[in-house]
């Protein structure tokens, strides 16, 4: 099976000024690219030669497959969360767990952001919930590491955000300045597409 590079469902500049068009050419034109082009390479001739993404990220030894394999299913996932025309608030039943995990919308994003501030490593901020319940949560994770992983554990955790925080995702737009950026990621997240992955 030969993985692919999605294309992004929306032009180059319809994130601007939020993630510009130079941005997007590196971190999805190059970054993406090239772990989809390791991945590819790696799993040639292999026992995961035929298997799925989600299969290959679940069971590949941790390098160099796996971090290949996550990256590009986290950036496959956090591409997919904006869209040209998003809307910025959520609605229905995932704004009510907002409310009553974290006060109200305003206050999920701060959490958000703080948690992204304090992620040390390369790595990646994550709204989750549970699989048998509905509680809420805010994760990060180091380098290619993600939530998906949980599934093979007792405890089994659904992604329905990520913010890439390594600085390949915000340093052409806003050099050292990683809370800006974490602030004008919030206008491009479609929440449409947030919740359709409940
Ligand atoms: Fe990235």
């Amino acid at each position: 099976m030969i993985h692919i590079l999605p294309e992004l469902g929306y032009p180059m500049d319809a994130l601007y000024p939020n993630i510009s068009n130079e941005t997007l050419e590196y971190h999805h034109g190059k970054h993406h690219k090239a772990y989809v082009d390791n991945l590819n390479k790696l799993i040639a001739w292999t026992e995961f030669e035929n298997s799925t993404l989600e299969e290959i990220v679940k069971k590949a030894p941790k390098w160099p497959l796996f971090n290949n394999a996550a990256q590009v299913w986290n950036h496959n996932f956090y591409f997919e969360s904006f869209s040209e025309s998003p809307r910025t608030i959520p609605e229905g039943k995932l704004l009510d767990m907002i409310d009553e995990k974290w006060g109200s919308f305003e206050m999920f994003k701060q959490e958000f952001n703080k948690m992204a501030m304090a992620n040390f490593w390369s790595g990646w901020t994550w709204l989750t919930r549970d699989w048998t319940d509905w509680p809420l949560n805010i994760w990060n994770t180091q380098n290619a590491s993600t939530p998906l992983t949980s599934r093979e554990e007792e405890w089994i955790l659904i992604p329905l955000l990520t913010c890439d925080i390594w600085e390949h995702a915000y340093y052409i737009d806003y050099r050292n300045r990683r809370a800006d950026y974490l602030e004008k990621f919030w206008n491009v997240v479609d929440w449409n597409i947030v919740e359709r992955r409940i």
